[in-house]
């Protein structure tokens, strides 16, 4: 007999509701959506029994958008209207694509944010396209869940910034999905295989898939993946591998230059012939060319390695790369995650494993992987499972902080916090009487602004006018589970608050949150030396500042040879701020210091004076 479980009144949900909740790999390919059921993690199929959804979207004449492998089938005849691997221009501007002479869309460059495509349903972001990939895939889960869909785990290159995240996020609420969270693709795969069960270790996951590779370097420690390093070739994948075979078969057959018919239908030929030796031995290549020409030759899975032989190093130096960039050696390596289809290739699992010296983990289908994690998560942070497990953290990627005055940067939350995090500082006025403030947020690990990337602006108006550093202005930062970041500055005594959710439109690329780390690295005394310089120039700054002040307020207070002998040291403190000589400009503030000590004194005596006035001193309780 089943027993029935009895929720307490009041509670939300009953102990044995299982939540609907989904893992999506939305992939520059292929996407994938999987899901948690009886304890497994399973990828969904269509209707039609396929698991991989072509992350192609086309808009027809008749007004439907199709996606996946229909619209896939019409990009020969319909380029301009069918886009794929529309996730290389999410949270990118037009002049972050590094060439858009070989592709058939018609961008549209809007001046600020993401870039736009023309297509014959109006004018599309990219946002707008990978949302009906997302769609697609909710549609796909509901129909096989039977239910309504608590929320999805979706994943993103561990590269992605900001803006590419938010892009991702906005997406997915387009498509009606209530997003878990955002998770880095090489966690997901190493979330399939189990490893965050592990206490600790470092993990690799080396992706290769049908355009690209990337190479993370991964550390768990108490629960915690940290991303180490990232590296990769976004031109190096299993399409090159059919070129290779594609150009043998053009020697061997003795062709001559082909059509476009024939070379597509060769470079299809390839690509099945190169995944069929995965397996066996031996491929016999048959074709009839559009002149009526026969080709048929056989290929061998040894010839395969050899013509292939210098792909699989390619993938090497990027892998040596992002262990030199971790700081690790190949004996720190506790395990090795095999994601993408070119990774069945046998010679790429010996080459990982010769080079490693451990054999690479490839019992769980390489395609898949990633969404098998997303799945494990998203069931996990809906409250599936029951046990005290899995609250997976990921950690930031660059430092984040906002500019102080002299350009400097004040960091409130270091690289690798793990989020999600909350971060306070406060701040104060630098000016009398000043009554707005201008909080400009920036990212990286350097100490000047103008070394580190903005994020964003805004400003606090409405303080009340105070001395100079009287006013206190907190400046909390907080960055959410997905690496989003929202920015709130408050003044204390009034409680007048500004805030802004950051959204960058502009993303950074892999290559430049690499060039930033390591210029950060490079460069700390140089950077060090530029901090105690603008600190001693904004030091100079105040010091010029109240003096100024003070004698406009109670110049009287001074004889005449007084006010020419400060009058020398402020010129001469001027002048030594534009040599940017650091020990020149502090032994210039400690000498206009000593030319204004008797002032100080004396207009703190006459203060006393004013506050004391018309007192009788002797029932003052001091
Ligand atoms: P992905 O981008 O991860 O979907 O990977 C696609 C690439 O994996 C394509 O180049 C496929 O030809 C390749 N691939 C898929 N299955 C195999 C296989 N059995 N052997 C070799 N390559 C494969």
């Amino acid at each position: 007999m089943a027993l029935l479980q009895i929720a307490e009144p009041g509670m939300s949900a009953a102990p044995h509701q299982h939540k609907l909740a989904i893992g999506i790999d939305l992939g520059t390919t292929n996407s994938l959506v999987a899901t948690v059921q009886s304890g497994m993690s399973t990828v969904l199929q269509d209707e039609h029994g396929h698991a991989l959804l072509p992350s192609v979207v086309r808009y027809k004449e008749d007004g439907n958008i199709s996606v996946g492998l229909s619209a896939q089938a019409a990009q020969s005849s319909d380029p301009k209207n069918t886009i794929s691997s529309v996730k290389r221009f999410m949270g990118r501007g037009i002049n972050d694509i590094p060439d858009t002479t070989h592709i058939p869309y018609q961008f549209r460059d809007t001046g600020v944010g993401m870039v736009q495509i023309e297509t014959r349903a109006g004018i599309k972001s990219p946002v707008e396209i990978s949302a009906e990939i997302l769609r697609s895939l909710k549609s796909r889960a509901e129909k096989a869940l039977g239910g309504e869909l608590t929320g999805a785990v979706i994943t993103v290159p561990a590269y992605f910034d900001d803006a590419q995240r938010q892009a991702t996020k906005d997406a997915a609420r387009l498509a009606g999905l209530n997003v878990l969270r955002l998770l880095n693709e090489p966690t997901a795969a190493a979330v399939a295989y189990g490893l965050d069960n592990a206490s600790e270790g470092v993990y690799v996951i080396y992706d290769l898939g049908g355009g690209t590779f990337d190479i993370s370097i991964l550390r768990l420690a108490k629960g915690i993946f940290e991303v180490l390093a990232t590296n990769g070739d976004s031109a190096l994948g299993g399409d090159d591998f059919d070129h290779r075979i594609f150009c043998w078969i053009l020697a061997e057959a003795k062709l001559p230059p082909l059509n476009q018919e024939d070379t597509r239908v060769l470079l299809t030929k390839a690509r099945e012939v190169k995944e069929w030796l995965s397996e066996n031995s031996d491929a016999q290549i048959t074709s009839v060319l559009s002149n009526g020409k026969l080709v048929n030759i056989k290929l061998s899975a040894e010839k395969l390695v050899e013509l292939t032989q210098t792909l699989v190093t390619k993938t090497l130096n990027p892998t040596r790369k992002a262990l030199r960039d971790s700081n690790l050696s190949i004996d720190d390596i506790n395990g090795i995650v095999m994601v993408g289809g070119a990774t069945r290739m046998p010679q790429i699992r010996q080459a990982v494993a010769a080079f490693f010296k451990q054999e690479p983990l490839t019992n769980l289908d390489p395609d898949k992987v990633v969404a098998l994690g997303a799945a494990i998560q998203a069931n996990a942070l809906v409250g599936n499972r029951s046990e005290n497990d899995l609250l997976l953290l990921d950690v930031i990627p660059l430092s984040l902080g906002i500019e102080t005055m002299g350009g400097l940067v004040e960091r409130i939350i270091p690289r690798n916090a793990t989020l999600p995090i909350a971060r306070a500082q406060d701040f104060t006025t630098f000016k009398d009487g000043q009554t707005a403030m201008s909080v400009h947020i920036l990212q990286g690990e350097r100490e000047l602004v103008s070394d580190c990337r903005s994020l964003a602006r805004f400003e606090l108006r409405g303080i009340p006018p105070m001395a100079a550093g009287a006013a206190r202005i907190r400046v909390a930062f907080q960055v959410d589970a997905d690496g989003l970041l929202s920015v709130t500055a408050r003044e204390q005594s009034t409680g007048v608050v500004a805030e802004i959710i950051v959204k960058p439109s502009y993303g950074l690329t892999e290559d430049e949150i690499t060039n930033m780390l390591k210029s950060s690295f490079g460069l700390a005394e140089q950077d060090k030396q530029s901090r105690a310089l603008r600190e001693a120039i904004v030091d100079a700054d105040r010091l010029i500042e109240a003096i100024n002040a003070a004698i406009l307020q109670d110049g009287h207070l001074l004889t005449a040879d007084e006010l020419t002998a400060i009058e020398a040291e402020l010129v001469s403190l001027k002048n030594t701020c534009a040599s940017n000589d650091k020990d020149k400009i502090v032994s210039s503030v400690e000498a206009l210091n000593h030319a204004s000590e008797n002032f100080a004194a004396r207009r703190m005596d006459e203060s006393v004076k004013k506050a004391f006035a018309g007192q009788d001193l002797n029932k003052l309780v001091l």
